[in-house]
């Protein structure tokens, strides 16, 4: 397409060839309001409110303690995971849905430990978002200075990987950027070596193809609230590959991961299979709507969602590039769709005020610190229009200096 023929009208008629546009129906998102906000909380299902109406009155109401059983709530973990599996390449029985993704990197972490025990190291991205790195400084310390946490950039992990390695865990979309890692390389290295693989999903579950299976990789973590919808603070995910389920001990050893958890025994035995992850009770309300997201995911195609995520954000990188030129954006992210996961980021000194004048003006991003706007685009639910749009108003705040007025300086908690 030429420069000339990029207008509005040729947005709207890519929404129009759209294969996945009918899906943004099932979404509830309000009028006029542009999210691009779906890396961090995605949008509402339509059938959110519906379901959770449901389970607080219907299962919870009016049947109560029974519906542990006849509503499938103890069940709902293992459940929802093998409706996960497809979407990031794992098996029936390799995925559980339970507590946080913090929570859950801290049981891999510890069991990789455990299946190490005579390496010392745990690899990390130092750019990554910083729980991660915090969770494994925390599950370093528990082991009285046996083990330690290195912290590598991008470049440098693979070199990094030696004969003392215990795991490399790296998070498979780089938070900031966007920058995809490959998980199959980076998984064979560490393999290679001795060590284990472990990757966090946290921005590329249904935001794009993943392949634990192919990949061969150990074990994996991430949220359900980004680009799967399920709502805010929803449960994590854990992949553990079969060959260490009943193999890979973690530490937080709660009832729902003993292998009879109504024997009521003194004392602690694992399961054998992906429930030994679990700790104890789950969040229900919250986990019933993990469900209605993914069934949104089961209705699409993987490789076309990924192909309209390269082509949302090599549109709007186009277009900012082209329409704000001269207003001090520098790309923060790689700039080929290839390496890119569903998201771009522009470095700006006044990153800030502008972020906050965006989403006066009704397009949603975000600011992380120090000078990143970071935009995400969830294929189910943006469409090309969105796009043109987002950049019309941003054009507008750049031009006119609107992003200057005092209002948009204010720092509130949550960026
Ligand atoms: C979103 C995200 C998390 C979130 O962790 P919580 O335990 O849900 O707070 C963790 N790691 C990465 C890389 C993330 O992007």
């Amino acid at each position: 397409m030429t420069l000339d023929s990029l207008d509005r009208a040729a947005c709207a008629a890519m929404d129009a060839a759209d294969p996945l546009a009918p899906l943004r129906d099932r979404f509830d998102i309000p009028t006029g309001m542009i999210y691009l906000d779906g890396n961090s909380l995605g949008a509402m299902p339509k059938g959110a409110a519906a379901r959770a109406h449901d389970v607080v009155t219907r299962e919870w109401g009016a049947d109560l303690i029974k519906s542990w059983n006849s509503a499938g709530w103890f069940d709902l973990p293992v459940r929802l995971g093998d409706k996960l599996a497809p979407l990031i390449g794992a098996g029936d029985g390799e995925v559980i849905v339970c507590d946080s993704t913090s929570q859950n990197l801290f049981k891999v972490l510890s069991a990789a430990v455990a299946l190490r025990p005579h390496r010392k190291v745990l690899i990390l991205e130092g750019s990554n978002f910083p729980t991660n790195n915090y969770i494994a400084q925390g599950v370093a310390a528990a082991t009285g200075g046996r083990v330690e946490v290195r912290l590598c950039e991008k470049d440098e992990i693979a070199d990094a990987i030696d004969e003392d390695t215990i795991a490399v865990a790296i998070t498979h979309v780089h938070y900031k950027t966007g920058h995809i890692h490959d998980m199959a390389a980076i998984t064979a290295r560490a393999q290679a070596a001795g060590a284990l693989a472990i990757w966090d999903l946290c921005h590329s579950a249904g935001a794009m193809p993943v392949d634990l299976g192919g990949a061969g990789v150990d074990f994996a973590v991430g949220c359900t609230y980004k680009y799967l919808n399920g709502g805010p603070g929803s449960p994590a995910f854990l992949f553990a590959a079969k060959r260490h389920q009943g193999h890979a001990l973690q530490p937080v050893t709660g009832w729902w991961g003993h292998a009879a958890p109504f024997a009521f025994e003194p004392g602690y035995r694992p399961q054998r299979d992906i429930r030994q992850f679990l700790i104890g009770t789950q969040p229900i309300l919250s986990m019933a709507l993990v469900e209605v997201g993914l069934d949104i995911h089961r209705a699409a195609d993987m490789t076309a969602i990924r192909a309209k995520s390269m082509a949302l954000t090599d549109l709007f990188i186009r277009l900012v590039e082209e329409r704000c030129a001269g207003h001090g954006f520098t790309l923060a992210s790689p700039r080929e769709a290839a390496a890119r996961g569903s998201q771009v980021s522009f470095a700006h000194p006044d990153g800030y005020p502008i972020m906050r004048a965006l989403i006066a003006a009704g397009v949603i991003g975000d600011f992380r610190a120090p000078d990143t706007v970071r935009f995400g685009f969830t294929p189910l639910y943006v469409g090309y229009v969105d796009v043109w749009d987002a950049v019309d108003r941003l054009v507008t705040i750049m031009d006119e200096g609107i992003w200057k007025r005092p209002e948009h300086q204010i720092r509130d908690a949550v960026t």
